[in-house]
């Protein structure tokens, strides 16, 4: 089976991975140059999504910001998975609301703002403090605002009225106004549907960030009665959505009731862990998914967490003593994801130990949340 895979970076490569055992090969498009690559390599493997397209028996993405006529010339081939709606609803806060509703599911009370008009009936109708998410390109923590008091509702449209004025997006873009919540934790469920409906679930993942960037995800064990919450409005969505492949959902938890914050219809960071931690990973998953293969157990097999390399930090190879470490072939950015490490234990308290002596190996400020991830263990 041949892959294309839109988008070139760390997922396309673990996708690649995964599929090797399977025979599955995987060339990857870059959106952004027009070339096919390798994606382990970045080797230059052909030019142009229509030679990429009649090369391969599947088409995926590795991620949902692609402009629509690219999803759109996918779609025609009828081999697109999920599919264009599916992406576009993930790059589109507007689009992905309207899912949440359609779907029945609980998410936070919204208002699309276009103007001045609509943003003084948001602040009117849900009330400060409020977050304001742009609907278009807004990823970890980009593109958004908080107003907390009266006293700024000026300052903030100041921003927002220029950021509308200026999108490179045109009238695509808008503004997503929603009510602030109070969550105890954030978690996130990864899950494979097949073209036939069925489903294999991961259990849930809770994740911590730092400046609105991914610091650790673990998963070592979880309520049941939140676990089947968040299944039942998985199915619910992926069902709405008719999707096919890996899809991940990112919720908060308020007092042991789940909201949807977002999804991604696409293998997410917050399923890193499924590597080391599950049967069948989430690469694979997603890979047995779009080529109509029977799914694999998604059962974790022990206490996993996930701990992202972002930027130019120092991982020394003593962690391998304790952990696996994934690099991405990444130059060190600020803000990049360069590679992770997974750990595993045979029990929650355990991991906590493991994390723990981790930490101890990294540089706390390089590698933040690690001795909290490690205190919610215990
Ligand atoms: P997002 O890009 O939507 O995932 O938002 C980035 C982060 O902002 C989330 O991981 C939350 O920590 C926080 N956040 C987003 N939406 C809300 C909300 N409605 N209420 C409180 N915090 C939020």
């Amino acid at each position: 089976m041949k892959v294309l895979v839109l988008g070139a970076g760390q997922l396309a490569r673990m996708m690649a991975l995964a599929g090797a055992p399977l025979n599955i090969k995987i060339s990857a498009y870059d959106v952004r140059s027009g070339k096919i690559v390798h994606p382990l390599t970045q080797e230059v493997l052909g030019q142009g999504l229509e030679n990429g397209i009649a090369d391969a028996d599947v088409i995926t993405a590795e991620f949902e910001h692609i402009a629509p006529d690219i999803l759109s010339v996918c779609q025609a081939s009828g081999r697109f998975y999920p599919g264009e709606e599916a992406i576009l609803t993930g790059g589109d806060r507007r689009k992905e609301k309207t899912l949440l509703d359609r779907a029945g599911v609980n998410n936070a009370r919204y208002q699309v703002i276009e103007n001045r008009d609509d943003y003084d009936a948001a602040i009117a109708k849900i009330g400060l403090p409020l977050i304001l998410k742009s609907a278009l390109d807004g990823y970890d923590g980009k593109g958004q605002w908080r107003l907390k008091t009266d006293r700024d509702i000026d300052a903030v449209w100041q921003d927002i009225g220029q950021f509308l004025k200026t999108s490179p997006q045109g009238s695509r873009q808008c503004v997503i106004a929603e009510e602030f919540v109070p969550f105890d934790r954030e978690v996130s469920l990864i899950g494979a549907r097949n073209a036939q409906g069925e489903l294999e679930i991961y259990p849930l993942t809770e994740n911590i960030h730092t400046n609105g960037i991914l610091s650790v995800s673990i998963s070592a064990g979880e309520n049941d009665a939140v676990q089947s919450q968040a299944e039942a409005m998985f199915k619910s969505v992926a069902d709405t959505l008719n999707y096919v492949g890996v899809l991940a959902i990112e919720f908060f938890d308020v007092d042991g009731t789940l909201m949807v914050n977002e999804i991604a219809p696409r293998v997410h960071n917050s399923g890193h862990w499924t590597q080391q931690g599950a049967d069948v990973c989430q690469f694979e998953n997603h890979l047995r998914a779009v080529c109509d293969l029977p799914l694999g157990s998604a059962k974790r097999i022990r206490p996993t967490a996930m701990i992202n390399i972002v930027g130019n930090v120092t991982v020394p190879t003593s962690v391998m003593h304790q952990a696996h470490v994934h690099w991405y072939d990444k130059e060190p950015r600020p803000g990049r994801k360069i590679g992770h490490i997974n750990l595993c234990a045979d029990s929650a308290s355990t991991l906590g130990d493991t994390l723990d002596s981790i930490a101890e190996l990294l540089v706390d400020d390089e590698f933040p949340a690690l001795k909290l991830a490690a205190d919610n263990l215990r």
